[in-house]
């Protein structure tokens, strides 16, 4: 970065050996009997466009970052489990595996043990085991450190317990993995988020993007080298908390589930492909807010549709009026952004982005900004600015580029 840019936070990944370092250490220090088994790691990811679409059956387009999160783990020969985390100051955690199912657990704990309990569930052989976490993925940014945390501790398992389904060389395993994390934290750790995120760090693939298609689990691998084309992803973790994130996040799921339900269909997915258009299914609809919620599906299903096409013909810098699109959509028919987003949004297009929109869930977290690679310290400078102006504590920057799965 340059030397102006020194005021500007950026959160720089870990490299894989000190991530490894860093866990092995914390396992050793808490458990005080000896080394793990391994070390795994998974990563966070960064949705391109293509939001609050998965649990509507529809696509989406993420990709894993370089920021992942650690852990050291070790089988036990009895049904307990011990867990530790550099970011929970908590303390160590013990519980019995057997006591584990939805409603029981509470705290971060959920996300590890929830996965232990869906690999039960799915009739595999895991007993207990001691695990220590750390990890460089922003906390609740968007970035999915709840999904890196799943993910890593599912390939742990998976090595330690022998299942085979995270080594498997087609995505069959990987995908069976991915499905046990999502009900981790669904029913375990309570929260109601699609399958987006688990893809993404089991599933992704280095150098490209990952088009999910979430009606059916089948993924394509597009190509996404963003330096190869002189361009960067600029990410921006606002650090807004917004404490009615949860409930609207639900509130959006039953919004959509009561419009699919009302146009008679399982999902709104299907309004996609509905030779009808999408004006069927909004005149038919009588709730105005539901009107507003279907189209910003629709029409970013379509948008993901659009942004795939221009990377594969090796258009990526035409992508931007896609992300202001999706930006607007969120902002204004499903109503997720936040003034901080906006404020994103609005400070790198003037900086010259060539696109930017939030990502994620919304209500803070993060949102995202394609610019020039000569330009990220320009652009990450006139965001800090307009956050420091609005009297905003400044927003923590990153440049993602598509990594590598769990492993
Ligand atoms: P996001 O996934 O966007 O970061 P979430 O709210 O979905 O935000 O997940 C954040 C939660 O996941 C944390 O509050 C914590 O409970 C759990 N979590 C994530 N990473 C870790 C970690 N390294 N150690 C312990 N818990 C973690
Ligand atoms: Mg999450």
């Amino acid at each position: 970065m340059s030397a102006e840019a020194t005021s500007v936070p950026w959160l720089d990944a870990w490299t894989p050996e000190e991530g490894a370092e860093r866990v092995r250490a914390l396992f050793e220090a808490r458990f005080g009997d000896g080394p793990p088994d391994g070390t795994w790691s998974a990563p966070g990811r960064v949705n391109l466009i293509g939001e609050h679409t998965d649990y509507n059956g529809g696509l989406c387009l993420p990709i894993a970052l370089p920021h992942r999160t650690y852990v050291a783990l070790r089988r036990r020969d009895d049904d307990r489990v011990r867990l530790v985390s550099a970011q929970e100051r908590t303390g160590q955690r013990e519980l019995e595996l057997a006591d584990v199912a939805p409603g029981t657990v509470d705290g971060w704990a959920g996300y590890v043990v929830g996965v232990a309990w869906a690999m039960r569930e799915a009739g595999l052989a895991v007993g207990g085991f001691d695990v220590a976490v750390d990890s460089c993925v922003p906390y609740g940014a968007g970035l999915s450190s709840s999904a890196a945390l799943e993910a890593s501790v599912a390939v742990a398992l998976d090595a330690v317990f022998g299942l085979g389904l995270a080594g498997a060389t087609d995505d069959a395993g990987r995908s069976r993995l991915a499905a046990m994390c999502v009900r981790a934290e669904n029913e375990i750790a309570g929260a109601p988020t699609g399958g987006m995120d688990q893809a993404a760090s089991l599933r992704a693939r280095a150098g490209h993007a990952l088009l999910l298609d979430c009606l059916d689990g089948s993924l394509r691998h597009v190509p996404f080298d963003l330096s190869a084309h002189g361009l960067a992803l600029l990410v921006v973790d606002t650090r807004a908390e917004h404490q009615l994130a949860d409930g609207q996040y639900a509130a959006r799921r039953a919004s959509c589930e009561a419009a699919a339900a009302r146009l008679g269909v399982a999902t709104l997915r299907e309004i996609t492909v509905d030779p009808r258009g999408m004006e069927w299914a909004l005149d038919k609809l009588d709730d105005e807010v539901q009107v507003r919620r279907v189209r910003h599906v629709v029409t970013e299903i379509d948008r993901v549709t659009w942004f795939v096409a221009l990377l594969e013909s090796g258009a990526v810098d035409a992508v931007g009026p896609l992300m202001n699109a999706s930006h607007a959509s969120l902002r204004d028919d499903y109503e997720v952004s936040c003034l901080e987003l906006d404020l994103v949004v609005s400070a790198a297009m003037s900086a010259g982005a060539l696109g930017a929109r939030m990502t994620g869930g919304g209500f803070g977290g993060s949102a995202i900004a394609l610019v020039r690679a000569d330009s990220v310290d320009e652009v990450a400078r006139a965001v800090h600015a307009a956050f420091t102006s609005a009297g905003l504590r400044s927003p923590a920057f990153l440049v993602a580029t598509a990594q590598t799965p769990a492993a």
